[in-house]
């Protein structure tokens, strides 16, 4: 295994013990409760890839519509890869997304079919974990966590990207320090991810970070993982009444 690779899977080590077996037991629970829901990502890594590129600082509801206008009006790579950003603008431009965005998304469209003709999905299947690592953050716009969700949604690999909501209900469980950098949160938490669990509990911390362990003041009161949380020990200890 590569050291890219052992980093982008997380590297345990003895201290970090404890946490994976809380985090299977977390992982578990909130599967019993959630289940875990498809969130809408794609197989195909190549239609993955603007499905991501297109969700980053907006809300679902609207990344949903601009994709779906975007391969409405361009149903294949090659189409898309022919588009001026100005039309593409005209698809993702409701969703509050800019110029700069369309440009990208042009852009990649055209850097995949240059690299892989109509195999796009193929040839990044075939990658290794490191290869496709640093080809997918060589597109522009595409980041560690883009390239990480790609790899997780689409390629299977066991990798955890690492969102706001990720981040926030592991800070609050005590997995890693509140108030890390987004970047150093992503090197440390994987870490602490039991192995084969990175896209369950990515899964069921999104859901739960939307109903439950919600920004601002989360809902322990309503927390089956409350006696694993530090924060909703607290909560537990004080007696207090759920916040809902
Ligand atoms: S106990 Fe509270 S802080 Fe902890 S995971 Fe549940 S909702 Fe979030």
């Amino acid at each position: 295994m590569s050291q890219l690779t052992a980093k982008l899977m997380g590297r345990r080590s003895r201290r970090s013990d404890r946490w994976p077996r809380v985090l299977s037991e977390v992982t578990d629970r909130l599967v019993k409760r959630y289940g875990t829901p498809h969130l809408g990502n794609f197989e195909d890594p190549a239609r993955e890839v603007f499905y991501i590129l297109l969700s980053a600082r907006t809300s679902e509801t609207l990344y949903v519509r601009a994709f779906q206008a975007l391969f409405a009006e361009y149903p294949t790579l090659a189409s898309l890869s022919r588009a001026s950003p100005r039309s593409v603008l005209k698809c993702v431009g409701g969703a509050g997304l800019g110029k700069k965005r369309s440009e990208q998304v042009v852009e990649v469209a055209k850097k995949l079919v240059a690299d892989f003709g109509d195999e796009a999905d193929a040839q990044l299947r075939a990658m290794s974990v490191t290869d496709v690592y640093n080809y997918l953050t060589s597109l522009p716009g595409v980041g560690p966590k883009s390239a990480l969700c790609v790899m997780m949604w689409s390629l299977n690999v066991d990798v955890l990207p690492v969102d706001v909501n990720v981040q926030r209900i592991a800070a609050r469980i005590g997995v890693i320090p509140g108030g890390l950098k987004h970047y150093q949160a992503q090197q440390l938490l994987p870490k602490f991810v039991p192995e084969g669990r990175s896209r369950d509990l990515h899964t069921v911390f999104m859901v739960h970070g939307r109903e439950t362990c919600v920004p601002g003041v989360p809902k322990c009161g309503d927390c089956e993982i409350a006696d694993l949380c530090r924060t909703g020990r607290k909560f537990l200890s004080q007696g207090r009444e759920q916040h809902r």
